[in-house]
């Protein structure tokens, strides 16, 4: 029986073999990395950490531009604020030296399923493979796909999100 991917495959389990694609928490790897002894994450709180992966929330946002920007009126900073978030990060980014964007996207999760791109086909990921069974799906089609691509053996399973 063929099977084919979900929309969400990346965090679901595996359609051939029921492996658990699911990675875990982004953060809390992080954190787990930090308490390790990790020294890029070293001297950064659990907030930091979730403000880097998730970006920031609009009130902390809010809260950051009541405490280091003047405006005219209320309404020039609602104004401000009214903005594309991309511009207000970029303003805020410029001009306070604060990254608000968020450097990973929802679910804010790993998922150990291997992108595996093909060199001189194609730039970026044409198959998806699971790590336990092996098989591999067209990642336009979300078909399975017969091939053999063998895993790399420094392959390490944390490096997809
Ligand atoms: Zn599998």
């Amino acid at each position: 029986m063929s099977t084919k991917l979900s929309d969400n495959f990346q965090h679901e389990t595996c359609p051939n073999c029921g492996s658990n694609w699911d990675g875990g928490s982004i953060i809390e790897e992080f954190i787990r990395q930090r308490d390790e002894g990790n020294q890029f994450w070293k001297d950064k709180t659990d907030d930091d950490i979730r403000k880097y992966v998730e970006g920031w929330t609009d009130d902390e946002i809010l809260a950051f531009v009541d405490q280091n920007m003047s405006f005219d009126s209320e309404e020039e900073m609602q104004k401000f604020l009214m903005q594309d978030r991309k511009d207000i990060s970029w303003h805020l980014y410029s001009n306070f030296n604060v990254k608000v964007q968020g450097s990973y996207s929802p679910p804010y999760r790993f998922s150990r399923v291997i992108g595996v791109e093909i060199q001189g086909m194609y730039d970026g990921v044409s198959y998806w493979k699971c790590p336990d069974c092996e098989k591999t799906w067209n990642r336009w089609t979300g078909e399975e796909e017969i091939t053999s691509i063998p895993t790399h053996p420094n392959y390490s399973d944390r490096i997809n999100s």
